[in-house]
């Protein structure tokens, strides 16, 4: 039983691995999605062509053998292309292939008729995946060429080059024919995109209104949240300090019973306004919680956050906030702590949380770093 959970996770990851090479986190979910279909695409035609190829050998047609067998060949490289995620570009380079080989053997099929002069019928394949691949104003041109192509071998060069025979009646047919397909094709990529990038605009606006605060319009506890991610990797790996700086407004209670909820929600604004105006353009400022704000730090060391706060928490008590026709002082408290990547990031949250409480606890409106509480 254990052999066959083994064997069976082995074959869904190796079946996985083939059909998601080449997708890459950078790329967008569509780009994601088109080369997942580019991997099924060249791994099918490759198989079908070869088999083809292989047949067409055993019958004697040898030029038949050998077209398809490039193309097989030709499917297989796209494939190559994307397990090889270094080559530059695999991702547009590997689609350009397949669609180019794709239209090279549906002309040669036009030209020789293939089996019982049945080749014709698999150029309806072509604007499908041209417009899926290429999109639709790359995929209308490579259509408009094989069109163009096409009319030319099959009215203009009839006679020395085309070795099938095919009727005027069936040369005309095939090419309204084709041109309808070519116009839906083309019409339903256009919408599929316009879909995608409309769901996407939405999607995109719904998370940046998931991660931000509407009052005060900084980022919330989920949108600093990558910020923090981001920048402790970074520090880590170039080995850079980052420290952080936990504030809570004093006596806010206070504010909302003399003021009311309104008055409270001014306060908000105001002190938000001011942090976000104290900061570096590097560095990170959120709404942590009701009336907490949580500042990331990069490049800085502790002692120097602790600067930052002191400037920031000055500022805050001498400028006055308009309540109800009164100015009113507002102060904060602050606990700073530098990050120590050996402990991680919430232990770093908890030592700025206790120095912030030791800060209320000492008369409020102060600062306090954890490695002074270390020494208290
Ligand atoms: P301390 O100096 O100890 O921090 O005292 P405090 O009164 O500020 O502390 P406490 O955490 O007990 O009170 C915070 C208050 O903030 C309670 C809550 O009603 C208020 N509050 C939280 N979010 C909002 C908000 O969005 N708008 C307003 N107006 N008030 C809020
Ligand atoms: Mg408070
Ligand atoms: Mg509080």
């Amino acid at each position: 039983m254990r052999l066959i959970n083994t064997i069976t996770d082995r074959v869904t990851r190796s079946v996985n691995w083939l059909i998601t090479s080449g997708c890459k986190q950078v790329y967008d979910e569509d780009a994601n999605r088109k080369i997942i279909v580019i991997n099924l695409f060249a791994m099918v035609g490759m198989s079908i062509t070869f088999a083809l190829g292989i047949s067409a050998m055993i019958d004697n047609d040898r030029v038949l053998g050998i077209v398809l067998l490039s193309s097989s060949a030709l499917f297989g490289l796209c494939k190559a292309l994307l397990l090889h995620s270094k080559v530059l570009y695999n991702h547009v380079l590997a689609p350009f292939i397949l669609v180019v080989s794709l239209a090279g053997l549906m002309l040669y099929l036009v030209i020789t008729g293939g089996v019982a002069n049945t080749g014709p019928l698999w150029i309806y394949v072509l604007p499908p995946v041209a417009m899926f691949f290429a999109g639709v104003v790359y995929g209308v041109i490579t259509v408009a060429v094989f069109i163009t192509l096409c009319s030319y071998i099959l009215f203009a060069a009839d006679g020395w080059f085309v070795v099938a025979h095919y009727t005027t009646e069936f040369k005309l047919r095939l090419l309204y024919s084709f041109a309808t397909v070519t116009f839906l094709s083309a019409f339903y990529e256009h919408s599929r995109q316009t879909s995608f990038n409309i769901v996407k605009d939405l999607s995109d606006k719904f998370e940046k209104q998931a991660q931000q605060d509407i009052l005060t319009r900084l980022p919330n506890r989920r949108g600093i949240q990558q910020f923090i991610e981001f920048e402790s990797a970074r520090a880590r790996r170039q080995k850079k300090p980052l420290t952080l700086i936990l504030c809570d407004i004093d006596r806010f209670k206070r504010v909302n019973d003399q003021y009311g909820h309104d008055g409270g929600d001014v306060v908000l604004k105001h002190v938000s306004d001011l942090f976000k105006a104290s900061i570096r353009e590097q560095d990170g400022v959120a709404r942590w919680g009701g009336e907490e704000f949580l500042f990331v730090l990069p490049d800085t060391e502790e002692s120097n956050a602790v600067v930052l706060a002191e400037k920031v928490r000055e500022t805050l008590a001498t400028s006055l906030v308009e309540l109800q026709q009164e100015k009113v002082v507002i102060t904060a408290s602050f606990g700073v702590a530098q990050i120590d990547f050996e402990q991680g990031l919430d232990k770093a949250l908890t030592l700025a949380d206790k120095a912030l409480y030791k800060a209320k606890e000492k008369g409020r409106n102060k600062v306090l770093s954890a490695s002074s509480l270390a020494r208290l």
